[in-house]
């Protein structure tokens, strides 16, 4: 059977990933932070599919050497078939005046976590000559982003990371693609404090499905996926769009949507 790694498993995205790995018969090796909700995920994906589950606590920000991105270090220094680096969040608060370690702890998770897993997970990958990583990114990395514009920052970073690491080691036997959401229905904007309402229902995916469309991209060793055909006009809109207009547009999106 092949192992996969989830991090952030145990909601959103990083839940789907875990369902729908369990569906394909991957063992699975589980990670957040709240012991209680990883143990009964792992209980129900090991009884629902017969797969062995594995619940492995960790707080990706954190920086003691025996603990956080160590202990996940540890457990693929011994080999995985798929890492899913898909742990973040973002916050709500102004840049100006929020909390700096609340940006810094974003870093940690957003972008350092990503990192350091990504480095323990290769080595065994390329021994074997096969392996995968998948990077949970955001379409909010490709833009200039007025008001959250740490976490679009951290995105951008996973975006281009995800590409060269996918341009390093493809030959290698090892895919790596930066899954890139738009706006997802899981508890990521409840836990910012970032209202939703204004948000046109449109515009919003379902976390099964960005999974799927994502592991798909990924079997066919694509660096980049962007679900959704609203983010896939969206981007390529962007793309062709000189970078002042983006920020202007950018301006206006916060205004409208009141995020500082
Ligand atoms: P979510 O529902 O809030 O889930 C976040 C998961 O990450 C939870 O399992 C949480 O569990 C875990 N987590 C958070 N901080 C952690 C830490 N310090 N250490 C270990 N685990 C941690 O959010 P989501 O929407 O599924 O987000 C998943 C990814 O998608 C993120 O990288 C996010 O940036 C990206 N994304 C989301 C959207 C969207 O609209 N939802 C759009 C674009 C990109 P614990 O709290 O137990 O640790």
């Amino acid at each position: 059977m092949p192992t996969a790694l989830v991090t952030g498993a145990t909601s959103g995205i990083g839940a789907a990933f875990a369902r729908r790995l369990a569906r394909d018969g991957y063992d699975l090796v589980l990670v957040a932070r709240d012991a209680g909700r990883l143990q009964t995920a792992t209980d129900e994906l090991a009884s629902t599919h017969g797969v062995r589950c594995e619940a492995l606590p960790a707080d990706l920000a954190e920086t003691v050497p025996d603990g956080g991105c160590a202990t996940v270090e540890q457990r693929l220094a011994d080999g995985v078939d798929l890492l899913i680096n898909n742990a973040g969040f973002t916050t709500h608060a102004p840049f100006d005046s929020g909390n700096r370690e609340d940006e810094d702890r974003m870093l940690r998770v957003n972008i350092r976590a990503v990192v350091r897993l990504a480095h323990a997970a290769l080595p065994s990958m390329l021994a074997a000559g096969s392996g995968g990583i998948i990077n949970v990114s955001s379409v909010a990395g490709f833009f200039p982003t007025a008001g959250g514009a740490t976490y679009a920052a951290s995105k951008a970073y996973v975006t281009a990371l995800s590409e060269g690491l996918a341009a390093s080691y493809g030959d290698r036997g090892v895919a790596v693609t930066a899954l890139c959401p738009g706006f997802t229905r899981t508890e990521f904007h409840q836990r910012a404090g970032i209202p939703t309402a204004g948000i046109n229902d449109r515009l919003w995916l379902d976390a099964d499905r960005l999974v799927d469309k994502g592991l798909a991209d990924h079997r066919k060793k694509r660096p980049v996926s962007v679900p959704g055909w609203q983010y896939k006009a969206l981007t390529e809109v962007g793309r062709l769009t000189p970078r002042p207009l983006m920020s202007a547009a950018s301006r206006l999106v916060k205004a409208r949507r009141g995020r500082h």
